[in-house]
């Protein structure tokens, strides 16, 4: 799931100060999750641009605001409304955003309202925790399935940094010291000897951005 903040109500305003007629944008999965761009969140934003004096020409809540099918069929229904908009204000998360912008073809003023942050998985609390940072050149097989790129502050990809203390991070004592977790499960699972070996640097080609991947045929 990919992880966004709501802008706070004065920046969107800020962004909105030389446009007066607005259509909002939602997204009907991980911002609905998040509560950044759920109905009730884009029903909330409605009702605070009109009493700051903006007209709200539409709103739409597409299914997945990053795919393009889904977006382009949500513009189609609401073109009457996009076209008397000054600006479209999306809250979804960037990619979301761009999706919009990528299939609008009024040439309108796309904003995002949201901040994206991160992806993650959704612990049993409902918490958004941050696990994988997309590296491509995947390790967890190496490390009992704990994510050393992105869990342990540093990236090491060869064993504690030594500032680890009662199995905390350094960095900040609130959190797990990944490698720490990693070698309780090697001894567990009595495979301490992997530690020996040693992981190779990363290959940051992989990570090269953009990322495009095709899996057309
Ligand atoms: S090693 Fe890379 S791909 Fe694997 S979980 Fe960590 S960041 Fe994600
Ligand atoms: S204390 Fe552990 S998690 Fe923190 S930076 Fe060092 S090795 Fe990484």
């Amino acid at each position: 799931m990919i992880i966004t903040r709501q802008k706070d109500f004065s920046v969107i305003l800020e962004l909105l100060k030389n446009k007066k007629n607005i259509f909002l944008v939602g997204c009907g999965e991980c911002a609905t999750t998040c509560k950044t761009g759920g109905e009730p969140e884009i029903l909330a934003i409605k009702k605070k641009l009109e009493d700051a004096g903006k007209k709200v020409t539409g709103w739409v809540m597409p299914e997945s605001s990053c795919v393009s099918a889904k977006i382009k069929a949500a513009m189609a229904k609401n073109r009457a409304a996009l076209s008397q908009s000054d600006a479209v204000l999306v809250f979804a998360c960037g990619a979301g955003t761009q999706c919009f912008k990528e299939n609008d073809r009024l040439g309108l003023d796309v904003f995002s309202g949201n901040d994206t942050l991160f992806a993650a998985l959704v612990d049993s609390q409902g918490n958004f925790k941050e696990v994988c940072s997309s590296c491509g050149d995947c390790v967890l097989d190496l490390t009992e399935g704990i994510c050393p790129v992105t869990r342990c502050a540093k990236g090491l990809l060869n064993g504690p940094c030594g500032g680890q203390k009662d199995g905390k991070c350094e960095t900040d004592r609130t959190k797990d010291c990944a490698w720490i977790l990693i070698y309780k499960i090697k001894q567990e699972k009595k495979r301490i000897g992997d530690l020996k070996k040693i992981n190779k640097t990363r290959d940051h080609k992989k990570s090269l951005k953009p990322h495009f991947l095709s899996i057309q045929g």
